[in-house]
């Protein structure tokens, strides 16, 4: 039997094709955003004494409270604010639920909601789910910084939401404060909200701080700023995340999140505020660990004659292989598998309307250094 599709245009995504292209093909998978560094060790045994210890049943709706008082003091440590832990924080099953929630909440039919090209693919599905449409605002090219005049004009009477992904997937680019204070010049004495993706906030590279939304009074009072454990601890399976946001727009979020999945998986919660008292120090070692990885692989890139995009944040880097293929991306990712053995995301599902001529590829370098050293001797084969 056949039913109208609600979202025609949507295929599977890219992440699950080039994975799924990666296991036929026996590849070294760089493509999908995920770490095969092990879970920390002592936070798999929490996670089996909170099993054992029978926290087996439902969790609060808006989250374990030991777990929401954590976030509020990594947050406080970090930003120097601290949400309040009971009406301002929601624990979601991964920031994908988060983002979900936040677009519904707040997506009305006939409004509009900016997104910034190329953009993860999360954002425009909920968003049309939500009745609204999307505005897609292109990143300057090369730079994938945001031109804030261009931004201006893109907004209207009926601009409801503002979605920013900071550290950015695909790029890497991350925001300066400068750039935080041009978005709150742009939303002043209007009634937009501002969806801020920082899944990849503990990774920002070369001693730079992260420049999240929360950190700012004007953006924060009108902000979900939404976070994921799963970058955080190397458990992107366990899809735990969660979204910081004033009262007014938290209660909203519940509301939607009671009934997508009324609660996240009340071990995983358990084991992750036990680890982050035990060792509240995890989230800032983690740009050091990547940084390293970033520069180990990008030897490796350079040495195969792929040219770089600078990655000042999260564990992707974008490789430029004009000098080694016409190819368009889509095609030469498979002619890099079929080649090579090493699997990596194109860049062009992310927009829009992708840039005539940009050859760019994603790799992912949340690996063990085996792996990228495997990868890289593979990728010199081209
Ligand atoms: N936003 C961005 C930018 C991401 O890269 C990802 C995931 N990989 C998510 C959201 C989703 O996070 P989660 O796995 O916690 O749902
Ligand atoms: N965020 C991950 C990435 O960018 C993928 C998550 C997913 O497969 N949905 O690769």
């Amino acid at each position: 039997m056949q039913i109208p599709s609600k979202l025609p245009d949507v295929g599977t995504t890219i992440f699950s094709v080039m994975t799924r292209k990666a296991l036929e093909r026996d590849a070294i998978n760089l493509s999908q955003g995920f770490p095969d560094i092990p879970v920390p060790s002592r936070l798999r045994s929490l996670l089996d004494e909170a099993v054992a210890a029978g926290h087996n049943q439902y969790a609060p709706l808006h989250g374990v409270e030991a777990l929401r008082e954590a976030i509020a003091r990594l947050l406080d440590g970090r930003d120097g604010h601290r949400p309040d832990a009971e009406r301002e924080i929601t624990v979601t099953s991964g920031a994908t639920e988060a983002l979900f929630d936040a677009i519904q909440a707040s997506v009305a039919p006939g409004d509009e909601v900016v997104i910034l090209d190329p953009a993860y693919d999360a954002y425009g599905p909920a968003v049309q789910l939500a009745g609204g449409s999307v505005v897609r605002m292109p990143l300057e090219a090369g730079s994938f910084r945001v031109d804030w005049r261009q931004l201006a004009e893109r907004i209207t009477a009926r601009t409801r939401l503002i979605i920013v992904n900071n550290p950015h997937n695909p790029s890497g680019a991350v925001f300066s404060r400068t750039d935080l204070d041009e978005l709150a010049a742009l939303v002043h004495d209007t009634g937009i909200l501002i969806l801020a993706d920082e899944v990849y906030e503990h990774i920002v590279f070369d001693a730079r701080p992260h420049h999240s939304v929360h950190a700012h009074p004007q953006l924060r009072e009108r902000s979900f700023v939404v976070g994921s454990f799963g970058k955080t601890f190397h458990c992107t399976g366990w899809k735990v995340g969660y979204c910081v946001a004033p009262p007014a727009l938290t209660a909203e979020l519940r509301k939607i999140h009671q009934y997508v999945t009324f609660a996240t998986m009340t071990p995983a919660q358990v084991a992750l505020a036990g680890f982050m008292a035990e060792e509240p120090d995890h989230p800032a070692a983690l740009a050091v660990m990547y940084q390293s990885k970033r520069d180990r692989f990008t030897a490796h890139l350079e040495r195969a004659g792929f040219k770089l995009v600078p990655t000042p944040g999260t564990y992707f880097q974008l490789a430029d292989y004009s000098a080694l293929s016409d190819l368009d991306d889509v095609d030469f990712a498979d002619h890099l598998i079929e080649q090579t053995g090493v699997a990596a995301i194109p860049l062009s599902p992310f927009y829009e309307r992708p840039p005539a001529g940009q050859r760019l590829l994603r790799f992912c370098f949340a690996k063990r250094d085996e792996t990228l050293d495997a990868a890289g001797e593979r990728l010199c084969r081209i």
